[in-house]
């Protein structure tokens, strides 16, 4: 008897330890940094860093301009293709520094990014919510 309750005690604890692992692995808010100066960051409690990451990225290197506001990935699995996407959106929010010689000098831009989790598959939907000049941190 015990042995069973220690077995019992083992298996609570190993729980609530992979709970702890968990909840901070995936922590609300991720920014990533990139060589231009830009910052990327991803709110989401879902998401993995490296899922954040794979959003920043794209964001980071994908082809937005004034005139096309919206983007998103072809990159389809076979799974997505006959079941559909496995769908989550997320709040992301990218800081250009030094965009303008006057001030206001930076740019905040807000995206809503709806991403499909299944890991084989490259779904990123990126719609441009807003964007506005921002003086707070290089005047
Ligand atoms: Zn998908
Ligand atoms: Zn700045």
């Amino acid at each position: 008897m015990k042995k069973y309750i220690f077995k019992i005690t083992l298996l609570i604890l190993l729980i609530s330890l992979s709970q702890i692992l968990c909840s901070a692995s995936s922590e609300m808010s991720t920014t990533f940094y990139y060589e231009n100066g830009k910052e990327i960051t991803v709110y989401s409690d879902v998401l993995s860093y490296e899922e954040k990451k794979e959003i920043a990225d794209f964001i980071a290197f994908g082809q937005f301009t004034v005139e096309n506001t919206s983007n998103e990935t072809t990159r389809t699995s076979l799974l997505c293709t006959l079941l559909g996407h496995n769908l989550t959106t997320t709040f992301v929010r990218e800081i250009n520094h030094n965009v303008y010689t006057d001030s206001p000098r930076c740019v905040r831009n807000e995206y809503e990014c709806v991403y499909c989790t299944r890991s084989s598959c490259d779904y990123i939907q990126n719609t441009l919510v807003s964007s506005i000049r921002i003086s707070s941190c290089h005047g």
